[in-house]
């Protein structure tokens, strides 16, 4: 009887094996890479959620490097300024968040080519605003996300007080119940968060120029293998084709 048990077992899982429905031995997904890509989905247009999925400009510009080279793409969703970390801990293959190229960040990672010039701009209430201008700034008090080039450029402000917040949403929360009197962020996402919030605007000063690219572990073998395909995907208008289909102006 114990024989008959067993052998049926054996066969059950040969099976299930041949099926696909066990991991048995070499299993199949071994041959397709994963690539981790960590991000904060609270990004839009360039990571945010849309039905339960990270979608947005990167996550696509991701999806089609990654299909160029052959990798499965997986995408973690954690705070911006745990990002550097988890890349350089090899945690996350590749960092992509409107990633900023700083010299400060290229001391810890190396950053693939540009794929996007922006500005950072100043959101503030429309009504009764303290904040007019970029000069305002000097004496206000201003939120920021966290470890982001926003945060870096106020922090310069010495008489300024900051406000750190976790997401961009957060930051623009605390303007609209008049915790803040303005929120320096990426110009992109900035108009989503004005579209979103009633009573905000953004101030025609523009901020600091700046350049987004995707970050890697130094002397990473990916970074020249991501260039490549960002270089042909810039090429053939892919990149313009995301970028159009996410910001329509
Ligand atoms: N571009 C800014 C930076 O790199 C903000 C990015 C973000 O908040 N996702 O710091």
């Amino acid at each position: 009887m114990k024989k008959i048990i067993s052998l049926v077992l054996v066969a059950l899982i040969a099976v299930s094996c041949v099926m696909g429905l066990t991991a048995c031995g070499g299993s199949k997904t071994a041959e397709v890479k994963e690539l981790h890509m960590a991000t904060n989905a609270a990004f839009e247009p360039y990571e945010y959620y849309k039905n339960k999925k990270i979608v947005g400009i990167d996550a696509e510009i991701a999806q089609a490097i990654c299909d160029k080279l052959g990798y499965k793409l997986v995408i973690d969703d954690m705070d911006f300024d745990a990002i550097i970390t988890a890349v350089t801990s090899g945690k996350a293959d590749f960092g992509m968040a409107g990633m900023t190229v700083t010299d400060e960040r290229k001391k810890a990672v190396d950053f693939t080519d540009s794929y996007t010039t922006t500005t950072q701009v100043i959101i503030v209430n429309e009504k009764d605003s303290k904040v007019k201008n970029a000069d305002d700034l000097e004496t206000a008090t201003i939120g920021v996300q966290r470890g982001t080039t926003g945060d870096v450029y106020v922090s310069d402000l010495k008489k300024a007080k900051i406000e750190r917040f976790n997401t961009g949403p957060d930051a623009v929360l605390a303007l609209t119940k008049g915790k803040v009197d303005a929120v320096v962020i990426d110009g992109q996402p900035a108009k989503e968060f004005v579209k979103k919030n009633a009573g905000t605007k953004i101030l025609s000063d523009p901020f600091a120029k700046e350049e987004y690219a995707i970050c890697l572990a130094k002397n990473s073998d990916l970074t020249a293998e991501f260039n490549k395909a960002l270089g042909e995907l810039k090429k053939d208008g892919t990149i313009d084709k995301i970028n159009a289909k996410y910001i329509k102006e």
